[in-house]
């Protein structure tokens, strides 16, 4: 009996121990997989945090994206939209000649200097650098993407090279900036020139040019005397003939004229009016859209 006893008790207590090397087994592996999960927690911990910093950071991209979402689309709209604006005339004539439009046999000089103002002396090519350093800061402002055909006055450039210029960035619009010249002191007043309508060369751009024009005209006389209706039209221009898009040709004043020649050589008059101008262009383009 005490045999049986033992035996039996030896054997409950194997039994037993089996069951809690299993028990134990499962448990340490329960406790192995949860040990490894937490082992690994602390890397995971680490993960975890570097992960939901990630997270955070790619949320507080997202959000920032998503609150910057409609400027930033409404910028890469008209980020797209490139304007072109040569400022008119250069320090240096080039007299070489080349024909004012494709095929033709009508020629004219390559590069010219300009008026001079009448009273400041100022010439022309150093004006409508000014004006356009100016016009492309507030259009840039406004979001749109400048070139200038040059920044400086020493170049050399023909009339045929900077529309070439506004062509090879498919330029939504070319504005050309130049300053009046007449024989009497008396002309005064902004206009722009745009291409005729039954220009061959630019019958495709005519209509845009002329509803960018009177855009720019409507702001413009707001604040400032406009030469006659403000608007006339040319076809015997190289920059435009040149231009396979929508091109203008603003006259700021007549440097000509005593008045008009102080103003366009003072920074705060000249901001203003290329102000106007762009806000004229600004409402063309917001229409165009
Ligand atoms: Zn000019």
């Amino acid at each position: 009996m005490k045999k049986l006893a033992l035996t039996l008790i030896i054997m409950t207590l194997v039994v037993s121990s089996a069951i809690l090397i299993v028990n134990h087994q499962t448990h340490q592996g329960l406790l192995n997989n949860s040990d490894s999960n937490h082992m690994n927690s602390m890397d995971a911990a680490h993960k975890k945090e570097n992960t939901s910093n990630k997270m955070k950071k790619e949320t507080a991209t997202t959000t920032s994206k998503k609150k910057e979402k409609k400027p930033l689309q409404q910028k890469k709209d008209t980020k797209q939209v490139v304007i072109t604006i040569d400022p008119g005339h250069q320090k240096h004539a080039n007299t070489e000649q080349e024909p004012i439009a494709p095929g033709s046999e009508v020629r004219k000089y390559k590069a010219t200097v300009g008026s001079m103002g009448i009273i400041t002396r100022r010439p022309e090519y150093a004006i409508t650098l000014d004006a356009s350093k100016m016009l492309q800061k507030k259009l840039t402002k406004r979001g749109y993407k400048v070139i200038l055909t040059r920044n400086r006055n020493d170049v050399d450039l023909s009339n045929q090279d900077r529309a070439k210029i506004a062509n090879k960035h498919h330029s939504t619009l070319f504005i050309r900036v130049h300053a009046d010249g007449a024989e009497s002191p008396d002309a005064h007043g902004f206009s722009i020139i745009a291409p005729s309508k039954n220009n061959p060369y630019t019958k495709k751009v005519f209509k845009e040019s002329q509803k960018a024009s009177k855009s720019i005209v409507q702001y413009v006389k707001q604040d400032f005397t406009l030469y006659q209706s403000g608007i006339s039209y040319r076809s015997d221009l190289s920059g435009f003939n040149w231009s396979k898009v929508p091109v203008i040709l603003v006259e700021l004043g007549y440097i000509t004229n005593p008045q008009e020649d102080r103003n366009l050589t003072n920074p705060k008059f000249l901001e203003k009016l290329t102000t106007s101008i762009a806000q004229g262009v600004d409402h063309y383009l917001d229409e165009n859209k």
